[in-house]
């Protein structure tokens, strides 16, 4: 007799983790290719020397930090062990069973499906428009009084696109009071459009709305692993109860910090990346792509079933992307150097 797990993990889908090859320029998983923020390095150094002691369980100072930052209590701030695990304890904190659905866009982040089945809840998806944007209006429709939990990832990953502010709050309106709402904004950084709204203003007010966001991305800290929930105080308490204890690292609670620290170095950061993607998606249109409209570090390319040999051209040619074959393929934006690289793969391809 063989041991018994749970007969619903054999359709379980395994996340797909971006390739590192040794040699060729990795932009498949959208972290950034600077590294942690300059000022940043030496705090992660000296926290090393500190490992031997169990960390902060209640992560108490970067908790204060945030809550002072976006102007809200203590107890409306919760830290994971990055985001996506706080993303994972929500649904947990929300959902049951089968009949507890969690509703998503589709294609989006693809970590949803895959926690929702763990959960052992009903993931329930709504393509994204003609522009690859997240359709509100069928979300809207789509929700049921089984749906506890909607993911509103903006900008989108793996599309890139971001909401405006009036037809989120919108949106937000028209949510029935007692499903949950999860603004994951983990490229927010990034957003340089105006009429992008600030999710830490859309929750002011709304007992049902959450933000997420994540030092992985444009703070260069995702081998750390600590993100950041934003929201009602009584959705926090329930992201906390399902936390495992001790998962948020000393080095990661440390690095964070000084990070917070950092902003000028943030901001020149992502001004450069913010240039870069308009320069990158330019020279691709120009190439005759059809490039998506990306306010994050990446860029989509909508290839349809020429994905996986576009995917293969650039790995011939050393720069690793990450493909969802058969609908396209993200590129990351990286260093100038690095996006000339993959700009010169897109030129040479021929479908
Ligand atoms: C990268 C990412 C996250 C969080 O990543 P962590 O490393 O777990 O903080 C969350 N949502 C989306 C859409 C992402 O792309």
């Amino acid at each position: 007799m063989s041991v018994r797990t749970r007969a619903d993990l054999d359709q379980l889908p395994a996340y797909v983790a971006g390739k590192s090859v040794p040699g060729a320029i990795k932009l498949a998983s959208n972290e950034v290719s600077g590294g942690p923020l300059p000022s940043v390095q030496e705090t992660i150094t000296n926290a090393g020397a500190e490992v031997h002691r169990y960390p902060d369980i209640a992560v108490g100072r970067l908790t204060e930090v945030l809550a002072e930052r976006f102007g809200v209590d203590t107890d409306r701030v919760a830290i994971g062990c990055g985001s996506v695990a706080l993303c994972q304890q929500i649904v947990q904190a929300t959902c049951q069973g089968a009949e507890d659905e969690v509703l998503f866009a589709w294609r989006s982040f693809e970590a949803y499906p895959i926690i929702t089945r763990i959960a052992g809840a009903t993931p329930v998806t709504v393509p994204v428009t003609g522009e690859h944007a997240l359709d509100l209006d069928a979300m809207r429709a789509a929700i049921t009084p089984h749906t506890r939990v909607v993911f509103v990832c903006t900008p989108n990953n793996p599309t890139g696109t971001v909401l405006h502010r009036a037809e989120l709050e919108r949106f937000l309106d028209a949510v029935p009071s007692e499903t949950v709402v999860v603004l994951d904004e983990a490229y927010f950084e990034f957003v340089t459009d105006p009429d992008a709204p600030d999710g830490m203003d859309l929750l002011r007010g709304r007992d049902n709305v959450v933000s997420m966001r994540t030092f992985s991305k444009a703070y260069g800290l995702a081998g750390a692993r600590v993100g950041y929930a934003v929201g009602p105080a009584k959705i926090i308490e329930a992201i906390r109860k399902v936390c495992i204890p001790f998962s948020v690292n000393a080095l990661a609670q440390a690095a964070a910090l000084a990070s917070l620290d950092a902003q000028d170095e943030l901001t020149a950061r992502c001004a450069e990346v913010a240039e870069e993607r308009g320069r990158v998606r330019s020279t691709l249109l120009d190439l005759g792509f059809d490039v998506a409209e990306s306010q994050a570090n990446f860029v989509w390319l909508p290839l349809g079933d020429t994905a996986q040999a576009f995917n293969d051209h650039c790995m011939a040619n050393k720069v690793v992307v990450r493909t969802f074959a058969g609908d396209g393929v993200r590129v990351t934006i990286g260093k100038p150097d690095e996006n000339d690289a993959f700009l010169a793969a897109a030129k040479s391809f021929r479908p």
